[in-house]
């Protein structure tokens, strides 16, 4: 298609845009009257209508039953993490048994190197990507230690070649070839948080599994971003917080994954009740008897009032499924670089460069843009004309034009608000 940095053209292709209801199905914060342009639903995604109903319906229960609501609300409490099991598996491509709802990202990843990351004095090494996000960094480091292994040792990052911005997947090969039967676990991101690199999950399970490693994937930027079939890859497990492309709610629930041929092992895990069981678990019996599945993995009982938001918006993604979302994002995304490139040459003096990169395999909702030439001011002037976006030393915003709420417009209206930010 060739794209016109025109407001006729933006509109028309909004016209064509099979997803266009679905913006009224989420809240803009506004600006002077009118919705904010959003690029950081990579970050926090926009609050759906529905999230309030779900929520008041917990409230609701809550009131009129009390402690009765475990099993006789509307959605009983008790077993409210299986409504997710469904719209979850569609969207990360799993079995249903694959797949559980609990706790928040980070804690997730620790209980799950609990079970597969299990270091031995000959294989106790983990490869993961160069700046990971901080989290993974200081989750990698607390884990080491607590086997007694020295991070220095343990921990092999990935690094980018010299002069380039992402990681090469040749490099990930050879790295965990090399390491070979030194390496218990490979822990990658899906998507990389910075650059919005997305990377070949199916293969790096399969360079892992060669040399005998578990392979797990930080899905943050991916989950409700891009195509995952974490079954059909043979992955051995993955979480993902369910705030950023999934938009449940500041700081909410993680999702998980296990997969199947897990479930009838005895790997190690840190126990709670809401694992046990599912017909024993009000026995109160001594000896944990996990379910077979993701669920397995479960500690405490659930904060439904969290997972209320989370539960309104898996049903929205499963209701328009990843084709669809992928379909837009892929046209949305290269709309959005087709106008920094408009914009670019129209203005003398500046330089934007796309860090994310240029391949559409590798690639996803985000744009990661160097602002050369450009500082700070330009950030600010955004902000304060109504554009959301996000800054990251050392000169960085990133982009992401959620297929699910933003408009070809947003992406011409951006346009301009950006030259006028330049040309000031
Ligand atoms: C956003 C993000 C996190 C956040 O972790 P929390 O435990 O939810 O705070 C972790 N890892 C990656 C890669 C992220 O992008």
């Amino acid at each position: 298609m060739t794209f016109q940095n025109t407001l006729e053209f933006a509109q028309q292709l909004d016209a064509q845009d099979e997803l266009k209801q679905y913006r009224n199905e989420f809240i803009f914060p506004q600006h002077n009257g009118k919705d904010v342009i959003y690029f950081t639903g990579n970050s926090l995604g926009l609050q759906p209508k529905r999230a309030r109903d779900y929520v008041n319906e917990v409230m609701e229960d809550w009131a009129n039953l009390a402690v009765e609501g475990h099993f006789y609300a509307n959605k009983p409490w008790w077993d409210y993490q299986e409504r997710f099991s469904e719209p979850l598996s569609k969207i990360i491509g799993a079995k249903p048994s694959e797949v559980t709802v609990m706790n928040t990202l980070t804690v997730n990843l620790h209980l799950l190197m609990v079970s597969f990351y299990r270091p031995t004095s000959n294989r106790f090494k983990i490869i993961c990507e160069e700046k990971a996000f901080p989290s993974d960094q200081y989750m990698f480091q607390s884990q080491v230690k607590h086997h007694g292994y020295n991070p220095e040792d343990a921990i092999i990052e990935i690094k980018r070649r010299d002069g380039e911005h992402n990681i090469r997947l040749e490099d990930i090969l050879s790295k965990i070839e090399e390491v070979g039967d030194e390496l218990a676990l490979v822990l990658f991101g899906g998507v990389n948080y910075y650059t919005g690199q997305v990377f070949d999950m199916k293969t790096i399970t399969d360079a892992g599994h060669k040399v005998g490693a578990n392979v797990g994937f930080d899905l943050a930027h991916a989950a409700g971003n891009i195509k995952l079939e974490l079954h059909d890859w043979n992955v051995d497990f993955a979480a993902w917080c369910s705030y950023k492309y999934m938009n449940s709610g500041p700081g909410n629930a993680s999702g998980c994954f296990v997969h199947e041929k897990h479930h009838h092992s005895n790997l190690p895990r840190f126990a709670g009740w809401w694992g046990h069981n599912k017909e024993r678990r009000f026995k109160m019996e001594p000896q944990f008897d996990p379910v077979h599945g993701a669920d397995g993995w479960q500690v405490s009982n659930l904060p439904i009032l969290s997972l209320a938001p989370y539960l309104a918006s898996a049903e929205m993604f499963a209701e328009v499924g990843m084709d669809k979302l992928i379909k837009k994002r892929d046209l949305i995304t290269a709309y959005l670089e087709f106008i920094l490139h408009e914009i670019d040459k129209e203005i003398e003096g500046s330089e934007f460069e796309v860090i994310t990169p240029k391949e559409a395999k590798d690639r996803a909702c985000q744009l990661s843009v160097y602002l050369h030439g450009q500082g700070r001011d330009l950030f600010d002037y955004l902000m304060k004309n109504g554009v959301i976006t996000d800054w990251r030393e050392p000169n960085v915003i990133r982009l992401a034009p959620v297929p699910f709420y933003t408009s070809f417009e947003d992406m011409y209206n951006f346009g301009q608000i950006l030259k006028n930010g330049i040309l000031k």
